[in-house]
Protein backbone atom coordinates (compact mmCIF):
# COMPACT_ATOMS: atom_id res chain seq x y z
CA UNK A 1 0.00 0.00 0.00
CA UNK A 2 2.61 2.38 1.19
CA UNK A 3 4.78 1.30 -1.68
CA UNK A 4 1.81 2.22 -4.20
CA UNK A 5 1.96 5.47 -2.40
CA UNK A 6 5.36 6.32 -3.31
CA UNK A 7 5.58 5.34 -6.43
CA UNK A 8 3.03 7.56 -7.55
CA UNK A 9 4.44 10.38 -6.31
CA UNK A 10 5.05 13.64 -8.57
CA UNK A 11 8.13 14.79 -9.77
CA UNK A 12 7.83 17.89 -7.67
CA UNK A 13 7.63 15.80 -4.54
CA UNK A 14 10.14 13.12 -5.03
CA UNK A 15 12.90 14.96 -6.50
CA UNK A 16 12.04 19.16 -5.12
CA UNK A 17 10.13 19.23 -2.37
CA UNK A 18 11.80 16.41 -0.61
CA UNK A 19 15.35 18.26 -1.02
CA UNK A 20 16.98 15.28 -3.03
CA UNK A 21 17.49 18.19 -6.16
CA UNK A 22 21.02 17.82 -7.33
CA UNK A 23 20.81 21.98 -8.00
CA UNK A 24 23.27 21.66 -11.27
CA UNK A 25 20.75 23.76 -13.63
CA UNK A 26 19.99 20.79 -15.81
CA UNK A 27 16.05 21.44 -15.51
CA UNK A 28 16.51 25.66 -16.29
CA UNK A 29 18.38 25.08 -19.49
CA UNK A 30 15.57 22.32 -20.56
CA UNK A 31 12.26 24.19 -19.60
CA UNK A 32 12.08 27.79 -19.69
CA UNK A 33 9.74 28.16 -17.05
CA UNK A 34 12.51 26.95 -14.04
CA UNK A 35 14.71 29.40 -12.73
CA UNK A 36 17.46 28.84 -10.24
CA UNK A 37 17.06 31.03 -7.44
CA UNK A 38 19.39 31.00 -4.36
CA UNK A 39 17.40 30.16 -1.02
CA UNK A 40 17.61 31.36 2.51
CA UNK A 41 20.34 28.20 3.08
CA UNK A 42 22.87 29.18 0.55
CA UNK A 43 21.47 26.44 -1.47
CA UNK A 44 20.13 26.92 -5.47
CA UNK A 45 16.79 25.82 -5.69
CA UNK A 46 14.65 24.85 -8.95
CA UNK A 47 12.22 27.09 -8.93
CA UNK A 48 8.99 26.93 -11.21
CA UNK A 49 7.69 29.93 -12.97
CA UNK A 50 4.47 28.30 -13.80
CA UNK A 51 2.36 25.86 -12.15
CA UNK A 52 3.07 22.92 -14.75
CA UNK A 53 6.73 23.07 -15.19
CA UNK A 54 7.59 20.68 -12.89
CA UNK A 55 5.13 18.28 -15.19
CA UNK A 56 7.36 18.47 -17.76
CA UNK A 57 8.41 14.69 -18.33
CA UNK A 58 11.67 15.36 -19.89
CA UNK A 59 12.85 16.63 -16.47
CA UNK A 60 13.08 13.02 -15.01
CA UNK A 61 15.65 12.02 -17.88
CA UNK A 62 17.82 14.82 -16.50
CA UNK A 63 17.77 14.12 -13.15
CA UNK A 64 20.43 11.85 -11.46
CA UNK A 65 18.03 10.92 -8.79
CA UNK A 66 15.00 9.61 -10.89
CA UNK A 67 16.84 9.03 -14.80
CA UNK A 68 16.11 5.74 -16.40
CA UNK A 69 19.94 5.31 -17.05
CA UNK A 70 22.97 5.25 -14.41
CA UNK A 71 25.91 6.20 -14.64
CA UNK A 72 27.46 2.48 -15.40
CA UNK A 73 25.04 2.63 -18.17
CA UNK A 74 26.16 6.46 -19.09
CA UNK A 75 29.86 5.44 -18.68
CA UNK A 76 29.61 2.26 -20.92
CA UNK A 77 28.06 4.21 -23.92
CA UNK A 78 30.90 6.77 -23.86
CA UNK A 79 34.01 4.73 -22.79
CA UNK A 80 33.35 0.96 -23.10
CA UNK A 81 34.20 1.08 -26.70
CA UNK A 82 37.97 2.92 -26.23
CA UNK A 83 40.49 0.52 -27.17
CA UNK A 84 42.10 -1.22 -24.18
CA UNK A 85 39.73 0.54 -21.95
CA UNK A 86 39.65 -1.09 -17.91
CA UNK A 87 37.07 -0.95 -15.64
CA UNK A 88 37.11 -1.52 -11.96
CA UNK A 89 33.99 -1.10 -9.77
CA UNK A 90 34.14 2.45 -8.00
CA UNK A 91 37.11 3.60 -10.07
CA UNK A 92 34.59 3.02 -13.24
CA UNK A 93 36.44 2.71 -16.60
CA UNK A 94 39.79 3.92 -17.17
CA UNK A 95 42.94 4.19 -19.83
CA UNK A 96 45.58 5.13 -17.09
CA UNK A 97 45.48 5.79 -13.35
CA UNK A 98 48.56 8.10 -11.99
CA UNK A 99 49.52 10.25 -8.84
CA UNK A 100 51.79 13.47 -9.23
CA UNK A 101 51.81 17.33 -10.08
CA UNK A 102 52.54 19.65 -13.12
CA UNK A 103 56.17 21.13 -12.83
CA UNK A 104 56.05 23.32 -16.26
CA UNK A 105 55.38 27.09 -15.12
CA UNK A 106 53.25 27.87 -12.20
CA UNK A 107 49.98 25.55 -12.21
CA UNK A 108 50.82 23.84 -9.24
CA UNK A 109 51.68 27.12 -7.17
CA UNK A 110 48.65 28.74 -8.34
CA UNK A 111 46.75 25.55 -7.95
CA UNK A 112 44.76 23.95 -4.83
CA UNK A 113 46.46 20.81 -5.54
CA UNK A 114 48.93 19.22 -8.01
CA UNK A 115 47.54 21.67 -10.47
CA UNK A 116 46.80 19.29 -13.19
CA UNK A 117 43.55 20.16 -13.97
CA UNK A 118 44.54 23.48 -15.73
CA UNK A 119 47.50 22.01 -16.93
CA UNK A 120 44.84 19.78 -19.23
CA UNK A 121 42.90 22.34 -19.95
CA UNK A 122 45.27 25.09 -21.37
CA UNK A 123 46.53 21.85 -23.18
CA UNK A 124 43.80 21.03 -24.77
CA UNK A 125 43.07 24.98 -25.53
CA UNK A 126 46.38 25.27 -27.31
CA UNK A 127 46.11 22.01 -29.58
CA UNK A 128 43.10 23.79 -30.87
CA UNK A 129 40.42 20.68 -29.11
CA UNK A 130 38.27 23.15 -27.27
CA UNK A 131 37.49 26.75 -27.60
CA UNK A 132 36.57 27.78 -23.84
CA UNK A 133 36.38 26.49 -20.63
CA UNK A 134 33.02 26.28 -18.56
CA UNK A 135 34.15 26.11 -14.98
CA UNK A 136 33.71 27.56 -10.95
CA UNK A 137 35.28 31.36 -11.70
CA UNK A 138 35.24 34.37 -9.02
CA UNK A 139 32.34 36.69 -9.51
CA UNK A 140 32.25 40.22 -10.43
CA UNK A 141 31.66 43.00 -7.97
CA UNK A 142 28.20 43.62 -6.99
CA UNK A 143 26.88 40.08 -7.06
CA UNK A 144 25.59 37.86 -4.07
CA UNK A 145 27.54 35.26 -5.11
CA UNK A 146 31.78 34.98 -4.58
CA UNK A 147 31.97 32.03 -7.27
CA UNK A 148 29.81 30.92 -10.22
CA UNK A 149 30.00 28.97 -13.40
CA UNK A 150 31.58 31.25 -16.38
CA UNK A 151 33.42 30.53 -19.72
CA UNK A 152 37.25 31.23 -20.02
CA UNK A 153 37.81 32.35 -23.57
CA UNK A 154 41.94 32.45 -23.16
CA UNK A 155 45.10 30.65 -21.61
CA UNK A 156 45.49 33.40 -19.12
CA UNK A 157 41.49 33.30 -18.14
CA UNK A 158 41.92 29.63 -17.82
CA UNK A 159 44.72 30.14 -15.64
CA UNK A 160 43.20 32.95 -13.34
CA UNK A 161 40.54 30.61 -12.62
CA UNK A 162 42.43 27.78 -10.98
CA UNK A 163 41.93 26.82 -6.98
CA UNK A 164 39.07 24.26 -5.70
CA UNK A 165 36.02 26.52 -4.57
CA UNK A 166 34.02 24.89 -1.61
CA UNK A 167 30.85 26.55 -2.91
CA UNK A 168 27.47 25.67 -4.95
CA UNK A 169 28.00 26.56 -8.64
CA UNK A 170 24.62 26.07 -11.14
CA UNK A 171 24.90 25.68 -14.59
CA UNK A 172 21.93 27.12 -16.43
CA UNK A 173 22.96 30.25 -17.29
CA UNK A 174 26.29 29.33 -18.56
CA UNK A 175 25.01 26.38 -20.45
CA UNK A 176 22.36 28.33 -22.14
CA UNK A 177 25.00 30.42 -23.27
CA UNK A 178 26.78 27.89 -24.57
CA UNK A 179 24.57 26.43 -26.68
CA UNK A 180 23.96 29.91 -28.58
CA UNK A 181 27.83 30.43 -29.08
CA UNK A 182 29.77 28.39 -32.14
CA UNK A 183 32.94 26.73 -30.36
CA UNK A 184 34.00 23.81 -28.56
CA UNK A 185 33.92 23.76 -24.98
CA UNK A 186 35.42 21.87 -21.76
CA UNK A 187 33.16 21.71 -18.58
CA UNK A 188 34.94 20.95 -15.20
CA UNK A 189 32.32 19.88 -12.22
CA UNK A 190 31.69 17.84 -9.28
CA UNK A 191 30.12 14.15 -9.59
CA UNK A 192 26.16 14.84 -9.49
CA UNK A 193 26.35 17.97 -11.33
CA UNK A 194 28.22 16.65 -13.99
CA UNK A 195 26.49 13.52 -14.43
CA UNK A 196 23.59 15.93 -15.03
CA UNK A 197 25.36 17.54 -17.94
CA UNK A 198 25.15 14.40 -19.24
CA UNK A 199 22.35 13.16 -19.09
CA UNK A 200 21.25 16.82 -20.55
CA UNK A 201 23.38 16.32 -23.34
CA UNK A 202 22.14 12.73 -24.09
CA UNK A 203 18.13 14.76 -24.41
CA UNK A 204 19.63 18.03 -25.63
CA UNK A 205 21.70 17.77 -29.02
CA UNK A 206 22.79 21.46 -29.16
CA UNK A 207 24.70 20.81 -25.68
CA UNK A 208 25.96 17.24 -26.82
CA UNK A 209 27.81 19.13 -29.81
CA UNK A 210 29.42 21.65 -27.73
CA UNK A 211 30.62 20.37 -24.68
CA UNK A 212 33.52 18.35 -25.78
CA UNK A 213 34.79 17.61 -22.53
CA UNK A 214 33.86 16.95 -19.00
CA UNK A 215 36.30 17.16 -16.16
CA UNK A 216 35.26 15.79 -12.97
CA UNK A 217 36.53 16.73 -9.66
CA UNK A 218 36.18 13.83 -7.05
CA UNK A 219 34.37 15.73 -4.75
CA UNK A 220 33.85 15.07 -0.43
CA UNK A 221 30.38 16.70 -0.65
CA UNK A 222 28.79 20.12 -1.91
CA UNK A 223 28.86 23.01 0.79
CA UNK A 224 26.05 25.84 0.63
CA UNK A 225 27.16 29.46 0.50
CA UNK A 226 27.00 29.72 4.25
CA UNK A 227 29.97 27.40 4.23
CA UNK A 228 32.36 30.28 3.14
CA UNK A 229 30.12 33.28 4.98
CA UNK A 230 30.61 31.35 8.23
CA UNK A 231 34.13 30.95 8.35
CA UNK A 232 34.50 34.76 7.63
CA UNK A 233 32.21 35.28 10.68
CA UNK A 234 33.95 32.98 12.86
CA UNK A 235 36.90 35.50 12.09
CA UNK A 236 35.26 38.83 12.29
CA UNK A 237 34.16 39.17 8.73
CA UNK A 238 30.01 39.53 9.57
CA UNK A 239 28.11 37.45 6.96
CA UNK A 240 27.60 39.83 3.65
CA UNK A 241 30.80 41.22 4.14
CA UNK A 242 33.32 38.46 2.89
CA UNK A 243 34.42 39.30 -0.72
CA UNK A 244 36.97 36.71 -1.29
CA UNK A 245 38.19 33.47 -0.20
CA UNK A 246 41.33 30.94 -1.04
CA UNK A 247 39.82 27.91 0.44
CA UNK A 248 43.08 25.82 0.11
CA UNK A 249 46.27 28.19 0.61
CA UNK A 250 49.10 25.77 0.86
CA UNK A 251 51.98 26.32 4.07
CA UNK A 252 55.19 25.10 2.99
CA UNK A 253 56.70 22.82 5.12
CA UNK A 254 53.44 21.27 5.99
CA UNK A 255 51.49 18.26 4.60
CA UNK A 256 49.39 19.18 2.11
CA UNK A 257 46.80 18.17 3.55
CA UNK A 258 47.46 21.10 6.32
CA UNK A 259 46.56 23.92 3.77
CA UNK A 260 44.98 26.95 5.18
CA UNK A 261 42.40 29.43 4.51
CA UNK A 262 42.71 33.00 3.34
CA UNK A 263 39.53 35.18 3.82
CA UNK A 264 39.08 38.80 2.55
CA UNK A 265 36.63 40.96 3.91
CA UNK A 266 35.23 44.47 5.33
CA UNK A 267 35.83 44.86 8.90
CA UNK A 268 34.23 48.17 10.33
CA UNK A 269 34.55 49.33 6.45
CA UNK A 270 38.50 48.77 6.15
CA UNK A 271 39.86 45.49 4.15
CA UNK A 272 41.18 42.83 5.86
CA UNK A 273 42.80 39.55 4.56
CA UNK A 274 43.49 36.84 7.52
CA UNK A 275 44.61 33.31 6.98
CA UNK A 276 43.50 30.50 9.40
CA UNK A 277 44.44 27.17 9.01
CA UNK A 278 41.74 24.39 8.93
CA UNK A 279 42.25 23.02 12.60
CA UNK A 280 41.38 26.91 14.04
CA UNK A 281 38.03 26.60 11.60
CA UNK A 282 34.92 25.65 13.41
CA UNK A 283 32.61 24.30 10.68
CA UNK A 284 36.03 22.68 8.29
CA UNK A 285 36.07 19.35 9.25
CA UNK A 286 34.65 17.28 6.51
CA UNK A 287 33.80 14.54 8.56
CA UNK A 288 31.08 16.67 10.12
CA UNK A 289 29.66 17.55 7.21
CA UNK A 290 27.96 20.99 8.12
CA UNK A 291 26.59 22.70 5.33
CA UNK A 292 26.34 19.37 3.43
CA UNK A 293 23.95 19.58 0.75
CA UNK A 294 21.25 16.65 0.60
CA UNK A 295 22.02 15.20 -2.63
CA UNK A 296 25.97 14.74 -1.92
CA UNK A 297 24.53 11.70 0.26
CA UNK A 298 22.36 10.09 -2.11
CA UNK A 299 25.15 9.53 -4.90
CA UNK A 300 26.80 6.34 -5.08
CA UNK A 301 29.62 8.36 -7.85
CA UNK A 302 32.38 8.51 -5.26
CA UNK A 303 34.94 8.89 -8.27
CA UNK A 304 33.17 10.82 -11.00
CA UNK A 305 32.74 7.97 -12.89
CA UNK A 306 31.13 9.66 -16.42
CA UNK A 307 34.06 12.31 -16.65
CA UNK A 308 36.52 11.91 -19.28
CA UNK A 309 39.41 12.74 -16.34
CA UNK A 310 38.53 12.92 -12.94
CA UNK A 311 40.65 14.51 -10.60
CA UNK A 312 41.55 14.80 -7.18
CA UNK A 313 44.19 14.76 -4.30
CA UNK A 314 46.45 12.52 -3.85
CA UNK A 315 46.01 11.72 0.10
CA UNK A 316 48.47 8.98 0.10
CA UNK A 317 51.32 8.61 2.51
CA UNK A 318 53.60 8.21 -0.48
CA UNK A 319 52.79 12.11 -1.47
CA UNK A 320 50.89 14.32 1.46
CA UNK A 321 53.92 15.31 3.17
CA UNK A 322 54.28 17.33 0.06
CA UNK A 323 52.94 21.07 0.67
CA UNK A 324 53.35 21.71 -3.04
CA UNK A 325 50.21 19.34 -3.69
CA UNK A 326 50.10 16.20 -5.76
CA UNK A 327 46.78 14.88 -7.79
CA UNK A 328 45.11 11.11 -8.25
CA UNK A 329 44.35 11.19 -11.65
CA UNK A 330 42.04 8.93 -13.49
CA UNK A 331 42.08 8.97 -17.62
CA UNK A 332 39.33 7.82 -19.68
CA UNK A 333 38.96 9.94 -22.67
CA UNK A 334 41.85 8.96 -25.30
CA UNK A 335 42.56 12.55 -25.92
CA UNK A 336 43.62 13.48 -22.39
CA UNK A 337 45.27 10.12 -22.80
CA UNK A 338 48.07 11.49 -25.22
CA UNK A 339 48.45 14.67 -23.93
CA UNK A 340 49.26 12.92 -20.16
CA UNK A 341 51.67 10.42 -22.08
CA UNK A 342 53.25 13.94 -24.44
CA UNK A 343 53.11 15.64 -21.06
CA UNK A 344 55.11 12.81 -19.02
CA UNK A 345 57.71 12.35 -22.11
CA UNK A 346 58.31 15.93 -22.54
CA UNK A 347 58.75 16.44 -18.41
CA UNK A 348 56.06 19.03 -18.27
CA UNK A 349 54.61 16.75 -15.70
CA UNK A 350 55.65 14.64 -13.09
CA UNK A 351 53.58 11.52 -12.81
CA UNK A 352 53.72 7.97 -11.39
CA UNK A 353 51.58 5.33 -13.12
CA UNK A 354 49.52 3.80 -10.21
CA UNK A 355 47.51 0.52 -8.86
CA UNK A 356 43.74 0.25 -8.64
CA UNK A 357 44.19 -0.02 -5.04
CA UNK A 358 46.04 3.17 -4.91
CA UNK A 359 43.26 5.31 -6.04
CA UNK A 360 40.63 3.13 -3.96
CA UNK A 361 43.55 3.90 -0.84
CA UNK A 362 43.65 7.63 -1.89
CA UNK A 363 39.97 8.33 -1.10
CA UNK A 364 39.10 5.89 1.84
CA UNK A 365 37.19 8.22 3.79
CA UNK A 366 35.05 9.79 0.81
CA UNK A 367 34.93 6.24 -0.27
CA UNK A 368 33.08 4.50 2.91
CA UNK A 369 30.83 7.39 3.42
CA UNK A 370 29.35 7.77 0.05
CA UNK A 371 29.15 4.18 -1.55
CA UNK A 372 29.64 1.80 1.65
CA UNK A 373 27.74 3.13 4.41
CA UNK A 374 25.34 4.71 1.81
CA UNK A 375 23.04 1.30 1.70
CA UNK A 376 22.07 2.21 5.61
CA UNK A 377 21.51 5.89 4.25
CA UNK A 378 18.92 4.85 1.85
CA UNK A 379 17.76 1.64 3.76
CA UNK A 380 16.43 4.20 6.66
CA UNK A 381 14.03 6.05 3.98
CA UNK A 382 12.74 2.33 3.04
CA UNK A 383 11.87 1.56 6.93
CA UNK A 384 10.03 4.88 7.02
CA UNK A 385 8.04 4.59 3.82
CA UNK A 386 9.36 7.39 2.16
CA UNK A 387 10.47 8.12 -1.44
CA UNK A 388 14.25 7.88 -2.06
CA UNK A 389 16.57 7.53 -5.27
CA UNK A 390 17.10 4.45 -6.84
CA UNK A 391 20.78 3.77 -6.11
CA UNK A 392 23.30 1.29 -7.59
CA UNK A 393 24.32 0.00 -4.11
CA UNK A 394 21.30 -1.90 -2.43
CA UNK A 395 19.58 -0.97 0.62
CA UNK A 396 20.61 -2.90 3.83
CA UNK A 397 20.32 -1.75 7.64
CA UNK A 398 22.63 -4.41 8.40
CA UNK A 399 25.59 -3.40 5.58
CA UNK A 400 27.44 -1.59 8.79
CA UNK A 401 28.49 -2.33 12.24
CA UNK A 402 26.05 -0.67 14.87
CA UNK A 403 28.70 1.59 15.67
CA UNK A 404 29.08 3.11 12.17
CA UNK A 405 25.65 3.20 11.95
CA UNK A 406 25.44 5.63 14.89
CA UNK A 407 28.21 7.63 13.26
CA UNK A 408 26.39 8.17 10.24
CA UNK A 409 23.00 9.15 12.36
CA UNK A 410 25.61 11.87 14.09
CA UNK A 411 26.40 13.27 10.80
CA UNK A 412 22.94 13.51 9.01
CA UNK A 413 22.51 15.48 12.51
CA UNK A 414 24.88 17.67 12.45
CA UNK A 415 24.11 18.06 8.73
CA UNK A 416 20.07 19.32 9.24
CA UNK A 417 20.88 21.18 12.18
CA UNK A 418 24.28 23.31 11.00
CA UNK A 419 21.76 25.20 8.31
CA UNK A 420 19.08 25.96 10.72
CA UNK A 421 21.28 26.53 13.79
CA UNK A 422 23.50 29.36 11.81
CA UNK A 423 20.12 31.20 10.36
CA UNK A 424 19.07 31.69 13.48
CA UNK A 425 22.46 32.95 14.59
CA UNK A 426 22.37 35.01 11.33
CA UNK A 427 19.01 36.83 12.53
CA UNK A 428 20.19 37.65 15.77
CA UNK A 429 23.91 38.79 14.62
CA UNK A 430 25.41 36.16 17.46
CA UNK A 431 28.10 34.01 16.09
CA UNK A 432 28.70 32.45 19.11
CA UNK A 433 24.91 31.10 19.46
CA UNK A 434 25.70 29.26 16.45
CA UNK A 435 28.67 27.17 18.37
CA UNK A 436 26.62 26.55 21.77
CA UNK A 437 23.74 24.79 19.36
CA UNK A 438 26.69 22.66 17.32
CA UNK A 439 29.13 21.95 19.97
CA UNK A 440 27.05 19.20 21.63
CA UNK A 441 26.57 17.67 18.57
CA UNK A 442 29.92 18.09 16.95
CA UNK A 443 31.50 16.41 20.75
CA UNK A 444 29.26 13.53 20.80
CA UNK A 445 30.34 12.95 16.83
CA UNK A 446 33.91 13.17 18.19
CA UNK A 447 33.24 10.58 20.99
CA UNK A 448 31.72 8.14 18.28
CA UNK A 449 34.20 8.66 15.68
CA UNK A 450 37.09 8.01 18.00
CA UNK A 451 35.69 5.04 19.33
CA UNK A 452 35.23 3.72 15.79
CA UNK A 453 39.14 4.43 15.32
CA UNK A 454 40.09 2.72 18.29
CA UNK A 455 38.63 -0.34 17.48
CA UNK A 456 40.08 0.16 14.03
CA UNK A 457 43.60 0.63 15.48
CA UNK A 458 43.40 -2.30 17.69
CA UNK A 459 42.75 -4.44 14.60
CA UNK A 460 45.65 -2.98 13.12
CA UNK A 461 47.92 -4.11 15.76
CA UNK A 462 50.60 -2.38 18.42
CA UNK A 463 53.24 -1.27 15.52
CA UNK A 464 50.70 0.41 13.71
CA UNK A 465 49.46 2.61 16.18
CA UNK A 466 52.81 3.90 17.77
CA UNK A 467 53.27 4.85 13.91
CA UNK A 468 50.73 6.53 13.22
CA UNK A 469 50.84 8.44 17.32
CA UNK A 470 54.39 9.18 16.23
CA UNK A 471 53.12 10.85 12.91
CA UNK A 472 50.45 12.59 14.43
CA UNK A 473 52.82 13.79 17.44
CA UNK A 474 55.73 15.41 14.66
CA UNK A 475 52.74 16.88 12.64
CA UNK A 476 51.21 18.65 15.46
CA UNK A 477 54.62 20.01 16.37
CA UNK A 478 55.31 21.03 12.78
CA UNK A 479 51.97 23.24 12.99
CA UNK A 480 52.43 24.41 16.30
CA UNK A 481 55.89 25.35 15.45
CA UNK A 482 54.17 27.41 11.97
CA UNK A 483 51.76 28.78 14.51
CA UNK A 484 54.51 30.11 16.82
C1 LIG B 1 33.36 20.96 -3.35
C2 LIG B 1 34.63 20.19 -3.61
C3 LIG B 1 34.95 19.09 -2.80
C4 LIG B 1 36.10 18.33 -3.06
N1 LIG B 1 36.37 17.22 -2.28
C5 LIG B 1 37.45 16.45 -2.56
C6 LIG B 1 37.74 15.27 -1.81
O1 LIG B 1 37.01 14.91 -0.87
N2 LIG B 1 38.82 14.52 -2.16
C7 LIG B 1 39.64 14.88 -3.19
O2 LIG B 1 40.61 14.16 -3.47
N3 LIG B 1 39.40 15.99 -3.92
C8 LIG B 1 38.34 16.78 -3.63
N4 LIG B 1 38.08 17.91 -4.38
C9 LIG B 1 38.97 18.21 -5.53
C10 LIG B 1 40.21 18.97 -5.12
O3 LIG B 1 39.89 19.99 -4.21
C11 LIG B 1 40.89 19.63 -6.35
O4 LIG B 1 39.97 20.47 -6.98
C12 LIG B 1 41.34 18.62 -7.36
O5 LIG B 1 42.29 17.78 -6.77
C13 LIG B 1 41.97 19.32 -8.58
O6 LIG B 1 43.09 20.00 -8.17
P1 LIG B 1 44.00 20.78 -9.22
O7 LIG B 1 45.16 21.35 -8.52
O8 LIG B 1 44.26 19.88 -10.38
O9 LIG B 1 42.98 21.92 -9.68
P2 LIG B 1 43.28 23.42 -10.16
O10 LIG B 1 44.33 23.41 -11.19
O11 LIG B 1 43.41 24.29 -8.97
O12 LIG B 1 41.90 23.75 -10.90
C14 LIG B 1 40.65 23.60 -10.30
C15 LIG B 1 39.61 23.73 -11.39
O13 LIG B 1 38.34 23.37 -10.87
C16 LIG B 1 37.41 24.42 -11.09
N5 LIG B 1 36.52 24.44 -9.92
C17 LIG B 1 36.82 24.84 -8.67
N6 LIG B 1 35.78 24.64 -7.87
C18 LIG B 1 34.80 24.11 -8.62
C19 LIG B 1 33.48 23.68 -8.34
N7 LIG B 1 32.94 23.80 -7.13
N8 LIG B 1 32.74 23.17 -9.35
C20 LIG B 1 33.26 23.07 -10.60
N9 LIG B 1 34.52 23.46 -10.93
C21 LIG B 1 35.27 23.97 -9.94
C22 LIG B 1 38.24 25.67 -11.22
O14 LIG B 1 37.56 26.66 -11.95
C23 LIG B 1 39.47 25.13 -11.94
O15 LIG B 1 39.23 25.04 -13.32
C24 LIG B 1 36.95 18.70 -4.13
C25 LIG B 1 36.65 19.82 -4.92
C26 LIG B 1 35.49 20.56 -4.68
C27 LIG B 1 35.18 21.75 -5.56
Amino acid sequence: MKKNRINKLSFYESVISSGFDVRSGAFAVLNSNIQMCLNEYGEFESTALSESAFEDPMLREVSAMTSSVNEDDVASELFGAVAGIKYREVIGYYSGLYAGHVVEGDFRKNASSGGLTTWILKELFEKDLIDGVVHVKKTGQGSELLFEYGISNSVEEILASSKSRYYPAEFSKVITEVKSRQGRFAFVGIPSILFELRLLCRVDPEVNKKIKYMFGLICGHQKSTKYAESIGWQFGIAPGHLTDIDFRKKVPGLPASSYSTELTGLVNGVERTVSRFQDDIFVSNWGHGMFKTKFSDFTDDALNETADVSLGDAWLPEYVHDSGGNNVLIVRNPDIQRIIEEGVFNGQVNLDQISEQTVLDSQKGLINHTRNELPYRISKYDENGLWRPRKRVTADIEEITTHKRKVQDSRARIQELSSRAYKEAVFSGNWSQFEKIMVPEVEAYSRLYRKMRLKRSWANGPFWVIRKLGSKLSHKWQKWQKKA
